[in-house]
């Protein structure tokens, strides 16, 4: 039997992946491997102060619970503070390391601009070192690798004109159920779950789903043809 190829997804908070691109996760978790990296630790998403220096904990528990629903096959947690999320050398290195090691067919990311300077500059750093990991450079962070593609997805700024949307109706339920693991959050984001399922019926009108998903193809690295 051939070995699941793999996809990689970078995502600033440990919500982000369910809420972008939480149904296309389950619906692939068959084919392909998932490798998950969650760029920041969360620590600053508490409304009570007796919470504070506990919401890491929190919210990687609350991440590795999520992980079951969607099928991730791996998660790696980079652990940069949050709301300072940067486009440095340490994640840009991060990113080149992770791609060459992982060779994915496909990366999957935020999408730029957002107002979310930890969103913004998870994308920057992602489609950078996207680039950096096919130069013949770094040596030591393992083999030269190109990816094929990367796509974004949206949380909560959106596409105005996104080019792909996938049909999530038959797996929306198990993304809802993903996003109610992460409870911690429902004080942070009132509502959010109204916005995922309202999102996911606008996008899902566009596509003639029920419940859609919505992607645009970064043009970053030209694709050789
Ligand atoms: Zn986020």
């Amino acid at each position: 039997m051939s070995e699941k190829q793999t996809i990689v997804i970078f995502e600033a908070h440990s919500d982000d992946c369910v809420i972008g691109m939480g149904g296309t996760v389950i619906q692939n978790n068959n084919e392909y491997n998932f490798i998950l990296v969650t760029m920041t630790k969360g620590e600053t998403a508490y409304t009570k102060v007796e919470d504070k220096g506990k919401m890491t904990e929190i919210r990687k528990n609350e991440s590795m619970a999520a992980d079951e629903i969607l099928g991730i096959h791996e998660h790696i947690f980079l652990d940069n503070p949050c709301q300072d999320m940067q486009n440095n050398l340490k994640n840009y290195h991060e990113v080149v390391k992770i791609l060459r090691k992982y060779r994915p067919i496909r990366i999957y990311t935020h999408k730029s601009p957002s107002k979310h300077r930890d969103h913004r500059n998870t994308h920057d750093v992602v489609v950078e070192g996207w680039w950096k990991a096919s130069e013949n450079v770094l040596a030591d962070y393992g083999k030269t690798y190109r990816c094929p593609e990367l796509f974004c997805f949206e949380v909560t700024d959106l596409f105005e004109f996104p080019g792909y949307i996938v049909d999530i109706s038959n797996v929306f339920e198990k993304k809802m159920s993903a996003l109610d693991a992460f409870s911690s959050q429902f004080d942070v984001l009132p509502g959010l779950n109204k916005y995922v399922e309202g999102l996911a019926m606008v996008r899902g009108y566009m596509g003639g789903f029920n419940y859609g998903e919505a992607f645009i193809k970064s043009n970053f690295m030209a694709k050789p043809c």
